[in-house]
């Protein structure tokens, strides 16, 4: 397998795998710990509500113990002076055994202790004196008291209930009852949870934790703490804090005890001031939180492999199918230019074989003008003969006055037997291959010079419109000059006897052709050779100035170029001849170009 280079790693995927990798697991986290929180404040709401109401009812039920003491008859003859100290004793034994409370004792209105539940033993609550306690106080006072306190001789913290009993309207004593809250400490810590309470100086007094009760997780002010000490409340006078730190996290309670996070709880118990907590450690949920935190990262990661690799794989496939194309592409390419030597070697044969067929027809036609041109060439063979026969005879008479004009006669009908063969051998001379792009203007200018001394013999005026801009076509220049120059001689030649001669010529240019008109003011084309035009040896010359291959060789020369020859009778009277040639750049002929004279 290939290793990925550091150049196959784009910045911004590289950017945004990164902050997949960092950021998926991180919201993960924040959603998997929001949601764990949430359950476990539900629990904690669910297990205060447990502990609270255990907490409650195991107080509440003693709540009215005092009361009830208070009515009795044998406590109230005792205050009274009327009944029996071993009585009130037994009834307070039989009492405390049957409400399982930890002590009832009763106290006259000094606070000093004077029947007790617990008379028999050694350390019994006789004879103490309470009247500084708190719920004694209260209960002087007309109404029950309640304090939370380590017992006197015992040391055990208690909860303590009182009740003022009367007589008629008159206090005369207070009964109390102490009820142990150590066994329920020893149940929650049995538990395995932590939960604890704090009472109204924010002092733990039961815990879970046997190391946290009468701790305090809060500064405690001097007024509190002498309070405390003055009261004999707390195993120790001085109350140690716990080092400990409220905080927050995800908007849940949270507080860290000796470096240790939890989860809090707390609830007020009502009617006392007091509160109970139910804390659970974080240690779980960070467990939790980095075990999905990491599972999340492995399989983003996995993702990003995976999807880099799929990509990696994509690519070599699309690298694998781009060269596949471009290879066929290649051969696709290589059987084309083939295919194009191939057609041009064909063209090539053609043109070949074209070209020979062309050379056949000639001659086929050659074949075709022989009696053409034996009749043509028989007469002034004959007439020389004759001509000839009488020079010798004028020689043999010595008689040569004549014998000059006779042999310029011979002259005259050898010339016009050179002009036959000479045009002969123009129209059966194989097309040149000087095909070269010109411009039609200077052929037409270069024709005309070559007939201005005729034109100004005869003086006849000249009509020439040409364009300003060049109008090029493809072909041997040459040859074009001797098809015009042949169309100036016949118009030289058909204005003879006119008064007024005038030749025309015109260049224009149209949808890719260039037309050259060449026009006179003179006779026309005689009717009976209109049709035949174009046919070697049709004239209506006199003998010995035309032969009649002039327009058929013409003729040639202009298919040769791929072009038209017209001729016809103007409407006005004089003859006319269109050439028409295609414009060898056609993006001119869009422009229509007409000539100027
Ligand atoms: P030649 O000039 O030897 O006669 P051509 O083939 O050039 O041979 O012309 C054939 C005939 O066409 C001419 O004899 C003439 O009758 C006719 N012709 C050609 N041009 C004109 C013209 N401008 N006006 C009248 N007739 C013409």
């Amino acid at each position: 397998m290939r290793l990925f280079k550091a150049a196959d790693i784009k910045i911004l995927p590289a950017l945004l795998a990164l902050l997949a990798m960092v950021g998926i697991p991180a919201i993960t986290s924040l959603v998997v710990q929001y949601d764990y929180l949430h359950g476990l404040q539900r629990i904690s709401d669910e297990r205060l509500t447990l502990y609270g109401s255990t907490f409650n009812s195991a107080l509440q039920k003693y709540e009215y113990l005092p009361d009830l003491i208070a009515r009795a008859n044998e406590i109230k003859s005792l205050l009274t002076g009327d009944g029996s100290l071993e009585a009130a004793n037994n009834f307070l034994a039989t009492a405390n055994k049957k409400a399982k409370s930890a002590a009832i004792y009763i106290m006259d209105t000094k606070g000093k202790v004077i029947a007790a539940s617990d008379w028999q033993k050694k350390d019994s609550f006789i004879d103490l004196d309470l009247g500084f306690r708190p719920y004694f106080k209260e209960a002087l006072k007309g109404h029950g008291g309640k304090f939370f306190g380590i017992g006197i001789m015992e040391g055990e913290p208690g909860f303590y209930v009182s009740h003022p009993i009367r007589d008629d309207e008159k206090i005369i004593g207070v009964a109390s009852t102490k009820i142990a809250l150590s066994p329920l400490g020893n149940l929650w810590q049995k538990g395995g949870e932590t939960v604890f309470v704090a009472d109204e100086n924010d002092v733990i007094i039961l815990s879970s934790r046997p190391a946290w009760k009468y701790r305090t997780l809060v500064p405690l002010s001097q007024e509190v703490q002498d309070r405390i000490r003055k009261r004999e409340q707390y195993p120790e006078p001085k109350i140690k804090r716990l080092q400990s730190k409220p905080s927050s996290l995800l908007g849940f309670d949270e507080i860290i005890i000796n470096s240790k996070r939890f989860l809090i709880n707390s609830r007020t118990i009502a009617g006392m001031g007091w509160k109970i907590s139910y804390l659970i450690s974080e240690k779980a949920l960070w467990e939790r939180t980095l075990g999905i935190t990491l599972t999340s990262f492995v399989l983003v990661c996995g993702a990003i492999l995976t999807w880099m690799l799929y990509r990696e794989r994509r690519q070599r496939l699309l690298s694998r199918k781009q060269a596949e194309e471009a290879e066929k592409f290649r051969q696709m390419n290589k059987q084309l230019a083939l295919e194009i030597e191939e057609r041009k070697r064909t063209e090539k044969e053609l043109r070949e074989a074209q070209e020979e067929l062309v050379q056949a027809g000639k001659l086929a036609a050659l074949g075709e003008m022989a009696t053409a041109i034996a009749h043509e060439l028989n007469q002034p063979i004959a007439a020389s003969k004759t001509y000839i026969a009488s020079c010798r005879l004028m020689f043999s008479r010595n008689k040569t006055d004549d014998l000059d004009q006779t042999l310029l006669k011979i002259s005259n009908l050898c010339d016009r037997m050179g002009k036959v063969t000479s045009q002969l051998k123009s129209f059966i001379r194989k097309s040149s291959n000087k095909k070269k792009e010109f411009d039609l203007r200077q052929a037409i200018d270069e024709a005309l010079t070559l007939m201005k001394h005729q034109f100004k013999t005869e003086e006849c005026d000249l009509h020439l419109r040409l364009p300003d801009v060049p109008v090029s076509i493809m072909g041997d220049r040459v040859r074009l000059e001797q098809v015009l120059i042949n169309l100036y001689r016949n118009a030289l030649d058909s204005l003879q006897k006119t008064e007024r001669p005038v030749i025309g010529v015109t260049l224009t240019t149209q949808n890719g052709v260039a037309r050259i008109h060449v026009w006179d003011n003179g006779p026309g084309i005689a009717e009976d050779i209109g049709n035949r035009l174009f046919e070697p040896f049709v004239t209506t010359k006199k003998e010995g100035v035309g032969v009649g291959l002039g327009l058929s060789i013409s003729y040639k020369i202009i298919r040769d170029m791929k072009g038209k020859i017209r001729g016809g009778n103007r409407p006005g009277g004089g003859a006319e001849f269109t050439l028409t040639l295609p414009l060898s750049i056609p993006a001119t002929s869009n422009k229509e170009i007409n000539g100027k004279s």
